[in-house]
């Protein structure tokens, strides 16, 4: 069994991108191996939420990753700023990252270019708050996507540097988690790209939605004119729904559509009805669940508590061995 850690984002909402990118990796995971995995609310202070909204994505992101299978009781599941041990070691290990290497990373370069008004301290030192969250756990696998690649890396440089500067072979070096499978891209509805909250009005479909909003969103997506000619090869925003279709739908609807595509009687309006009902199909337990954690506070908080208390547990032995090694003696 290994130790797995993994940050989620308080944006809100999740959506069917998120779910079978991520999210059921996640719930795979959590079978056999010892997973951490924390709602990174230090890290959002970055753009400066405001208190509010803070609260609320945090909430949102905690009743989204429980409904879609997250299980509390087989992994730690927490809040960043309940463990604030995180924070001690992020401090101890600003002391060893430096300047111009955390200038160099590409996220703060482009963070930096889309916010020159709030280019702050956080944004620079954010990998190192990565690392704090990654090794205070000891973790020796953590899933990352592509734009988190770099980051990791640091976190093994930071890891490492530890060791070496303290003479000692106390932090393990984690490594990027591999699923064995190709990634899942789920496309958007808009006829390219990927499925994101940030790509326009009804591109992305949230666990969330209602079946109206589903029907609604999935009607709208973009098409052609149809096929002319038999196999003639699909258009991007067709092909995206034919991708959708092999992820959400049976392998038999997918034949029968690819069949219809091939033979130019395809009707783009019968594959989008049958697309939406599969969509609802699978979002109908999830958003039953979602409803049911939004009233239910009591369990809420014992998820969060119960994660912090054993989130801080290991954080806490983490930071005792740190400060021991550094040379902090009691008198
Ligand atoms: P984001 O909501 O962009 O912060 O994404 C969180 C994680 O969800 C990413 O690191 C990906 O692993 C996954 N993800 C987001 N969008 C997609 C997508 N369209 N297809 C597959 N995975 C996705």
């Amino acid at each position: 069994m290994e130790t797995v850690v993994s940050g989620i984002r308080p944006t809100g909402e999740l959506h069917l991108g998120n779910y079978f990118g991520a999210v059921k990796n996640f719930i795979q995971m959590q079978e056999t191996e010892r997973c951490f995995f924390f709602i990174a609310d230090y890290h959002s202070l970055t753009t400066h939420p405001t208190p509010e909204n803070l609260h609320q994505n945090v909430k949102r992101v905690l009743i989204n990753y429980l409904a879609a299978g997250l299980d509390p009781e087989k992994a730690t599941l927490y809040i960043q700023s309940d463990v604030p041990e995180v924070t001690e070691l992020y401090l101890l290990l600003n002391m060893n990252a430096y300047l111009g290497e955390l200038m160099r990373v590409t996220s703060f370069k482009e963070k930096a270019r889309k916010q020159p008004n709030n280019v702050n301290a956080g944004l620079l030192t954010y990998p190192v708050l990565m690392a704090a969250d990654i090794i205070i756990h000891k973790a020796a696998k953590v899933p990352v996507g592509k734009d988190q690649e770099q980051h990791l890396e640091m976190t093994r440089t930071f890891a490492n540097r530890f060791n070496r500067m303290y003479k000692v072979d106390y932090f393990p070096e984690p490594q990027a988690y591999n699923f064995g499978q190709e990634l899942i891209k789920i496309p958007g509805l808009d006829g390219s790209g990927k499925m994101g909250k940030s790509e326009g009005e009804g591109n992305a479909i949230f666990l969330s939605d209602p079946p109206e909003v589903i029907r609604k969103k999935v009607m709208r997506a973009v098409t052609d004119t149809g096929p002319t000619q038999p196999n003639q090869p699909k258009s991007e925003p067709v092909q995206n729904l034919f991708t959708l279709l092999s992820v959400l739908s049976s392998p038999d609807t997918l034949a029968y559509f690819e069949e219809q595509y091939n033979k130019c009687t395809i009707r783009y309006g019968d594959l989008k009805k049958q697309l939406a009902e599969d969509i609802i199909q699978i979002n109908a337990p999830m958003r039953e669940k979602m409803l049911q954690l939004e009233k239910d506070e009591i369990y809420l908080r014992k998820v969060v508590t119960t994660g912090a208390e054993k989130a801080r547990e290991s954080a806490q032995k983490t930071v005792r061995e740190v400060r021991e090694i550094i040379g902090f003696k009691s008198f």
